[in-house]
């Protein structure tokens, strides 16, 4: 099976007024389609970093990463927009939604940088709002919503594109312990009916405890990782 995401020996440093700063120092892991899998530790020791280059926003300073078998190093900018786009899905803490733009418009925008025309994109759109139980706020506006519907918006966002993989940085860290959990009871679903990969940063262990397989991560180094024989 290909994995969904490899990387090996993979480093990232960061060069901060003449000092480097080594946020990753040597991680390698492999996550299979349909995993569940959540990424724990401490602020700083390089999880917001592992998964920015998991999710091909950023380039390692060494090490290889291959998404569905593609090596990232081959790939231009503009080839690597077009995997992420077509591969991966993002929610963030912070929902990153455009706030007077309707829910409707919000998902159906991923699509439009993949040329899906006007019809298809609504009609997709508000197949993947129906999904995160958002049928009824089609039209309404982020700025318009409770925390927990943006967070079930930028959840619809990431699937409308039926990616292999969604990452998720802190799905719940906005929310409240009830929206929390319906996120995390969609997140679920969206594995366990799509087989989906979900990959989740956390420092909440009861949200960990969704996943199938937990990676603690400690100063930019795999400290544990549970599902260790599929590496
Ligand atoms: P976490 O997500 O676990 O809190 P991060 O990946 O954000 O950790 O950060 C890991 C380390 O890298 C920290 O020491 C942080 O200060 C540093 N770091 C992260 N981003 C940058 C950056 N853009 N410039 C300089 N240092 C950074």
């Amino acid at each position: 099976m290909t994995p969904a995401l490899q990387v090996v020996d993979l480093t990232r440093s960061y060069q901060l007024d003449g000092v480097t700063v080594d946020a990753l120092r040597g991680v390698s892991l492999r996550i299979d389609p349909g995993e569940f899998v959540a990424i724990i530790g401490p602020s700083g020791s390089g999880k917001s970093t592992l998964m920015h280059l998991l999710g091909c926003l950023d380039r390692p300073t060494s090490g290889a990463l291959r998404v569905n078998g593609v090596e990232m190093a081959r790939l231009s900018d503009t080839q690597l927009a077009e995997l992420r786009n077509e591969t991966i899905g993002f929610v963030f803490q912070s929902f990153h939604l455009l706030g007077r733009t309707s829910a409707l418009d919000n998902v159906a925008l991923p699509l439009v940088y993949r040329g899906v025309g006007r019809a298809e994109r609504r009609a997709r759109a508000r197949a993947a709002l129906e999904s995160v139980g958002l049928g009824h706020r089609l039209g309404h506006r982020p700025s318009q919503m409770s925390g927990g519907e943006q967070q079930r918006v930028a959840i619809a966002r990431a699937l409308v594109g039926e990616p292999r993989v969604l990452l998720a940085d802190e799905p719940t860290g906005n929310l409240d312990t009830r929206n929390g959990a319906e996120v995390m009871a969609i997140l679920d679903r969206l594995n366990g009916e799509r087989g989906m990969a979900v990959v989740l940063v956390t420092h909440e262990p009861e949200v960990a405890a969704h996943a199938r397989r937990q990676i603690h991560v400690r100063d930019g180094l795999i400290e544990l990782d549970t599902g260790e024989a599929a590496a």
